[in-house]
């Protein structure tokens, strides 16, 4: 346990498993009860119309959103744009589009990365030989 400043009001605080302090913890809150009660009304919407809605900061509602609350009946209801292309998505950081390609690019430097070890292995033994002479 030490002390933090809160990311929200930044004040001091000590640190506690919410990440904020308690003031703002208690705001937070109240701010859930309010989306969470939007969403039983209106069903899905987009981070933005939660917004306009309820004023919630967006910040905050993705925060709430990525620390697994804001569920309604342990359904994601909120959705965001994802991290590289911006199409909503209701959970992770990236939609599958973009999960796939990722994963391909992931794949493709794993194998680049063979190939330079088995270039180093040519060359080491290369080295080898040649010390012989
Ligand atoms: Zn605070
Ligand atoms: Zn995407």
């Amino acid at each position: 346990m030490g002390i933090k400043n809160c990311p929200e009001c930044g004040k001091l605080y000590v640190e506690n498993p919410s990440g904020l302090c308690p003031e703002c913890y208690a705001q937070e809150e109240v701010y859930e009860h309010q989306i969470g009660e939007y969403l039983r009304e209106n069903g899905k919407a987009s981070v933005e119309k939660i917004h306009e809605e309820t004023g919630v900061k967006e910040k905050i509602i993705l925060r709430m959103i990525k620390s697994g609350r804001l569920l309604v009946d342990g359904v994601s209801m909120i959705s965001y744009p994802c991290d590289m292309c911006g199409v909503p998505i209701y959970e992770g950081r990236i939609c599958a589009k973009c999960g796939s390609s990722f994963t391909k690019q992931v794949k493709e430097v794993w194998r680049d990365k063979d190939n330079y070890g088995s270039q180093r292995e040519g060359l080491r033994m290369y080295s080898k030989d040649d010390l012989k002479k």
